[in-house]
């Protein structure tokens, strides 16, 4: 049985696939306090595997999945991954902070490291190779990153509920791309839209 917070259908609002209909499975718990995180990690439902296909199936349009949370890697291995392809016929992805090895079944994995954050710093990123990396800046030295193989690297301004605060976490960022070129900014466009 997994402790699922939610299953919906909507749009990756971030990174590589944005703008991309998916389906999001996210679990509830992480191994991580990150101090801006707005998961509600005790909430969830236990659902069975064939609950968790069933739930996704109900959106067939959609070819990709996208595996979030709280932390998916703490609950998943390769037989859990095999059977969601086989059972929905979808692409999937994940979403991890990195602290854990990954089912190496996986088609995408989007790599969010929070080391440099209090209450992410409680286990190393052991993930070292990913399809995009994808990080939160708030003024962290970037060559902390050079480490780790990606496509593609991804910078986000930290949301918070204080505008003028979001503005400037916004500015910096666009600052930290244009002087590091290597990185591209991501927006989370679910914000912007106001979608789930
Ligand atoms: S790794 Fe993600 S889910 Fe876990 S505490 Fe940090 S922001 Fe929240």
């Amino acid at each position: 049985m997994y402790k699922i917070n939610e299953i919906f259908y909507s749009l990756q609002g971030e990174g590589f696939h944005s703008g991309t209909p998916a389906v999001f499975v996210r679990f509830s718990g992480c191994n991580l306090r990150c101090h801006f995180c707005d998961t509600q990690h005790q909430d969830g439902t236990m659902m069975s595997l064939q609950e968790i296909v069933d739930e996704i199936n109900k959106y067939p349009d959609a070819s990709l999945l996208v595996l979030t949370g709280g932390e998916p890697s703490l609950f998943i291995d390769e037989a859990f991954v095999a059977e969601l392809k086989q059972k929905t016929g979808k692409t999937i992805a994940i979403e991890t902070n990195g602290t854990r090895p990954l089912p190496s079944n996986l088609d995408w994995v989007t790599l969010s490291p929070k080391t440099a954050f209090e209450g992410g710093d409680a286990a190393p990123c052991v993930v070292k190779r990913c399809n995009e990396l994808k990080v939160v800046f708030l003024g962290q030295d970037l060559a902390q990153y050079d480490d780790i193989e990606a496509k593609s690297r991804f910078l986000q301004p930290c949301f918070c509920e204080d505008e003028k605060q979001c503005q400037a976490n916004m500015k910096a960022c666009v600052e930290a791309v244009k002087s590091h070129p290597v990185w591209r900014l991501s927006l989370q466009i679910h914000r912007v839209l106001n979608i789930p």
